[in-house]
């Protein structure tokens, strides 16, 4: 067995990991060997998807243990080429314990459409992720990627990333992906909206949302 990280053995954080690989693929979050998904095990080790797996194939002991400059520590295979925008959310946000990169396919439409996501029409998102905003186009798995999400990585729990996907993080792994899921819901919901007829819907007005936070807290702490 590996060693403990605060409570949950490096086995039980592979074996969750795995899990919300599989639950990507299933649920058609990324095809192919799209996305990536990562957690804290310490302070300066982390826990990464190998480059290039699908994220249905992918097997636990396939996962790599890197370190805070990158540097794979153990497993085999090269970490995935987005581990510097994993990276600089630890750096820049000590409450994150997991992070997850996906390429949904209703909220990367949203990017293409020019459409900023309304994460204030839907009190279950504003309540549970908040305000999501999109980082502009940066080349996929350069240093680009790192620096278009650096201006919203303190301040949101969702970023989405131009003309590529998105970037979730959360408390741990659980959280990290639910969010995701529940943003490619809505951006669902935003799609029949339309289909039945209707453009974007008004957001919740400020008072309403103001009852929502007064009720649920904020989704990130100020
Ligand atoms: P990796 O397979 O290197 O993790 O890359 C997948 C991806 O989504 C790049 O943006
Ligand atoms: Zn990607």
């Amino acid at each position: 067995m590996h060693e403990r990280s605060e409570g949950a053995t490096e086995d039980t954080m592979r074996l969750e990991m795995i899990q919300v690989c599989r639950k990507l693929a299933r649920e058609g979050l990324v095809a192919a060997s799209d996305g990536n998904v990562s957690c804290r095990l310490d302070e300066a080790h982390f826990l990464i998807t190998p480059s290039g797996r699908p994220k249905g194939d992918v097997e636990a002991e396939e996962l790599l243990v890197v370190d805070s400059q990158g540097e794979a520590r153990r497993g085999a295979g090269r970490p995935s080429s987005e581990i510097r925008m994993h990276l600089l959310v630890y750096q820049e946000r000590p409450d994150v314990r997991a992070v997850v990169h996906a390429h949904p396919p209703l909220l990367t439409a949203l990017t293409l459409a020019g459409v900023p996501f309304p994460a204030d029409v839907f009190p279950e998102v504003w309540i549970s992720v908040g305000p999501v905003p999109t980082a502009p186009y940066a080349t996929p798995s350069t240093e680009e990627v790192p620096r278009a999400i650096a201006p919203f990585v303190k301040d949101h729990q969702a970023v989405l990333l131009e003309r590529h996907g998105s970037l979730t993080v959360g408390e741990n792994l659980s959280q990290a992906f639910y969010r995701l899921q529940k943003l490619e819901h809505a951006a669902r919901c935003l799609l029949a909206t339309r289909l039945f007829g209707a453009g974007l819907p008004e957001p919740l007005d400020a008072a309403q949302l103001g009852r929502l936070e007064k009720i649920f807290g904020s989704p990130i702490a100020h």
